[in-house]
């Protein structure tokens, strides 16, 4: 039996796994992400946790197939990082340095493609080739996937769902600077913007009402959905309008078989499928309009399942 490791790297944890290389996960932990001084720590913390895990289950080097790896960043088909909003590093040879690290094969990719690789291998899009995966958390990030391989591109920044622009008057600006973003309307924080919006404009009443302005948030909103408020309801509509438009020009892009909404947002459940599907299924081309919505089913642990599948793919 041979063995790989799956490691996703977060601005605050990094979370790892023993696999077997048919994909079964042994154990899996976390280490803290030490982003002071540049990020210097990170890669080094990660060979350390991996060559003691590796003593503890007495294996060999040569029994470990490689290590996979997500990055909140741009990553290119080198596996080189040229900079990262939260882990302190610029340009980073992450391939390179974990490998002299450890002298163990290294694959690394962007962490929202990956995890949805890991949503395609054994989660929500399971038995699926082409699919696009929508990670509706603090921000938005998605990863789109094409016979069965991520859009990478370029610079390393293919499936940046969230910057897809999808409103040409917006007046404030995208964590990225630009204005209208998908992110600014469908990721928790453009949830609770979006509900702030809405209230100011009347005085309609409605559940949020009863909570301060800013304490509103993306689960608030779909808690009162679930009641029948119907500001909530217009908010959810608002959101679902947005991205669910937006995935109408993708879908007529990439076909997806399947999309796959995950992120601490979809905690909602099916009912925010709903919302995403009904402007989808009125807007888009004829051929798209089959196109299966779902949850994602792995959580926290997309990332580690699909890091491995890089590896193994
Ligand atoms: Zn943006």
């Amino acid at each position: 039996m041979s063995y790989c490791f799956g490691v996703d790297v977060g601005g605050t944890t990094v979370k790892l796994g023993l696999f077997q290389t048919d994909g079964q996960l042994l154990e899996k932990w976390e280490i803290k992400t030490r982003t002071e001084n540049g990020g210097e720590a990170i890669l080094p913390d990660i060979a350390d946790s991996i060559c003691s895990k590796m003593k503890e289950h007495g294996l060999e080097k040569e029994q470990v197939l490689g290590i996979g790896m997500g990055i909140p960043a741009p990553v290119t088909g080198e596996g080189i990082v040229k900079n990262t909003a939260n882990l302190g590093w610029g340009y980073k040879e992450v391939k390179r340095e974990l490998e002299e690290l450890t002298g163990i094969r290294v694959v690394p990719g962007n962490d929202a493609n990956v995890a949805a690789l890991g949503e395609m291998w054994m989660g929500g899009g399971k038995g699926c080739r082409d699919m696009i995966m929508v990670t509706l958390g603090t921000g938005v990030g998605g990863g789109v996937i094409t016979d069965g391989e991520c859009v990478v591109g370029s610079h390393g920044a293919g499936g940046e769902i969230g910057h897809i622009r999808v409103n040409y008057e917006e007046t404030e600006a995208c964590g990225c600077g630009n204005k209208g973003c998908l992110e600014q309307y469908a990721s928790a924080t453009g949830i609770a913007r979006l509900a702030r919006r809405r209230l100011v404009k009347d005085e309609e009443p409605s559940i949020l009402r009863q909570e301060a302005v800013d304490a509103i948030t993306a689960k608030s909103v779909f808690d009162a959905v679930k009641e029948g408020d119907k500001v909530a309801i217009q908010i959810a509509e608002e959101f679902g309008n947005y991205l669910g438009n937006a995935l109408v020009n993708l879908a007529a892009v990439c076909d997806p078989e399947v999309v796959v909404i995950g992120g601490g947002v979809s905690k909602a459940g099916k009912i925010l499928l709903d919302y995403i599907e009904k402007p989808f299924r009125e807007r888009a081309f004829f051929a798209n309009k089959e196109t299966r919505f779902v949850l994602a089913e792995l959580a926290n642990d997309a990332g580690i399942y699909g890091a491995v599948k890089l590896l193994l793919s």
